[in-house]
């Protein structure tokens, strides 16, 4: 009796035992799950964590200062010069390849050793540079409508001066070096200057002022120096500052750093105009609708010389554009272009090419391949009652008042 009770208990611990030894496998197998998915989840907290410390020393991290490198020294040292003005030797990270340390290029320097952290990439590309460049433009004088006084000036002081330079070292005269294109905004100034390049055969380079001096803060001068190096690569060619004024106009005090920016780009404008030959293959044109509020350092003899203004076109000016605008189109026996001259006063050129557009918008949403009378006298209505042109008076730059 006592014999089989025990071998029964210890038939009982041993299966008590084992059952427990499982559980006790059961736990370490669940601990282990555990454990793996702690650790896991604290390798993805320690890699955010050190991106949080990137961002923070990111953000901590003061601004660098750009600056051009001018010269390596023997000493591995190097001389730049800051965009704020002044020359440092400085030295350079030991991360910067040495044959990256070249002459010319520009750099980021700490701002309190001021030495070079980074080297920048060039901008050298004319997308980047904010220009834009048409080898040959597609326009020409045909293109342009009532013009004929401004296209006469142009071929005289733009084209002459590129087609026959030795006429002008024959009679011993300097062609003028800037001319200055003004009047309101669509009387064809682009248009002109874009064809002139046509019939020269020239690049044509265009740079819209306020782009130079607001989107590139801090560049305005250096764009400027390179805008004349590249038209002197891709020569002949035409340089086109649109909107002059944003870089030109009379000096305040200076007491901005936008406004010495401004200052900087335009001292470094008429060192460009002073420093260029005016017998080259490079001509300077500028447009402008504000030509009072221009710098009178601009317009002195020697730089934006000679002055040509854009006016509203007259009736006989509307109808040659009117005709330049509709000579594609398949107008029907209504279209009286004459009347539309009467109901286009103080219109623009590129108002009057709107409305040839919106005729032809009009005749087909009207499911018509010929466009009609009609049309253009809707277009008329939609493009004219949006207008409001203070025309720019014409102007003298060789009054007492801007020489005084
Ligand atoms: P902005 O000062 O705004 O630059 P702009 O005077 O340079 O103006 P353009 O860009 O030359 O004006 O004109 C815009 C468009 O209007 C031209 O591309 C052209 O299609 C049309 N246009 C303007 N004037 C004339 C014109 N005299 N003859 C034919 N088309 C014209």
């Amino acid at each position: 009796m006592t014999g089989s009770s025990s071998s029964k208990d210890q038939k009982f611990d041993e299966s008590y035992i084992a059952e427990y030894i499982q559980s006790l496998e059961r736990r370490v197998r669940d601990l282990e799950h555990e454990k793996r998915l702690v650790e896991g989840r604290y390798l993805k907290l320690d890699r955010e964590l050190a991106s949080l410390r990137a961002e923070f020393d990111r953000v901590r991290s003061p601004p660098l200062i750009a600056g051009t490198l001018l010269d390596v020294l023997d000493d591995g040292r190097a001389i730049v010069r800051s965009t704020t003005g002044p020359h440092f030797v400085v030295t350079a990270s030991r991360f910067i390849k040495r044959e990256d340390l070249k002459p010319g290029v520009r750099v980021a320097l700490n701002q309190r050793t001021l030495s070079i952290v980074e080297v920048l990439p060039t901008k050298k590309d004319p997308l980047v540079l904010g220009m834009e460049i048409e080898e040959i433009p597609d326009v020409s004088y045909s293109d342009v409508g009532g013009l004929e006084e401004q296209i006469r000036e142009i071929r005289e002081t733009v084209e002459l001066p590129l087609l026959k330079p030795d006429l002008f070292a024959k009679v011993g005269i300097d062609p003028p070096r800037g001319v200055l294109l003004y009047g309101a905004s669509g009387t064809g100034k682009t248009l002109l200057a874009r064809a002139v390049a046509h019939e020269t055969k020239a690049s044509f380079i265009r740079v819209i002022g306020s782009e130079l001096v607001q989107k590139y803060i801090g560049e305005g001068a250096r764009m400027v120096r390179e805008m004349f190096e590249l038209a002197r690569e891709k020569a002949p060619s035409i340089v086109f500052i649109d909107e002059l004024d944003a870089i030109g106009t009379r000096r305040m005090d200076a007491s901005t750093s936008g406004d010495r920016e401004v200052h900087r780009t335009l001292m470094q404008l008429l060192g460009e105009i002073d420093g260029f030959d005016p017998r080259g293959d490079v001509r300077i044109l500028a447009a402008t609708n504000r030509p009072d509020i221009l710098d009178p350092a601009l317009l002195r003899p020697g730089r934006f010389d000679r002055l040509i203004y854009f006016p509203l076109p007259k009736q006989k000016a509307r109808l040659a554009i009117f005709k330049i605008h509709t000579r594609n189109m398949n107008l029907a026996k209504s279209v009286d272009l004459k009347a539309l001259v009467r109901m286009t006063e103080r219109a623009t050129g590129a108002d009057i090419k709107a409305i040839c557009t919106e005729a032809g918008m009009f005749a087909i949403r009207d499911g018509r391949e010929q466009v009609e009378q009609r049309d253009f006298e809707q277009a008329v209505g939609k493009v004219l009652p949006s207008l409001r042109i203070s025309e720019v008076p014409e102007f003298s730059a060789r009054s007492d008042k801007m020489y005084g």
